[in-house]
């Protein structure tokens, strides 16, 4: 069964979440609560992103935001409908920086949007500004586990 993954925003636990359970109020499997899932894409703060990053064996894609930035409203469109199509290959997390100012200042984000693939636990590649949905899936393809390495071992 096909899972993806998530930090709990209260606890910072990792849970992994079969894909088809996502639309079903899945929570954290600590603490017990609500696990912070819209839709393909999961919020996560300053507690549970780096948590996240150091366990999933999926690229993890975070979009850094806020809610008075107008490029990124913009985007959030762009970033949902990319989700869909790449929800199985990668994790699609966003980060509010206004809620969480510590979150951008972790990972040295100085414009929003801002948009970081991590991969293995380390940045594998960040864009800032809002891009076209052509531009933003092209620059994601970069980081596909199957583009660009061998992954075999
Ligand atoms: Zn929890």
């Amino acid at each position: 069964m096909e899972k993806t993954w998530v930090a709990c925003n209260s606890c910072g636990s990792v849970n992994r979440v079969p894909f088809e359970r996502i639309g079903q109020g899945p929570k954290c499997g600590s603490c017990k609560n609500a696990l912070p899932f819209h839709g393909a894409i999961v919020d996560q703060n300053s507690k549970s992103l780096p948590n996240l990053i150091q366990a999933s064996d999926k690229p993890i894609v975070v979009d850094f935001w806020a809610p008075w930035c107008g490029p990124c409203l913009s985007f959030a469109p762009t970033y949902e409908a990319v989700s869909k199509q790449f929800g199985q290959e990668f994790v699609f997390v966003k980060v509010n920086t206004e809620a969480d100012p510590q979150a951008g200042a972790m990972y040295g984000v100085r414009g929003i949007p801002t948009l970081v693939v991590f991969t293995g636990g380390m940045e594998a590649q960040r864009i800032s500004g809002a891009l076209p949905a052509p531009q933003f899936t092209q620059w994601l393809s970069k980081a596909r586990p199957a583009a660009g390495q061998n992954t075999q071992v």
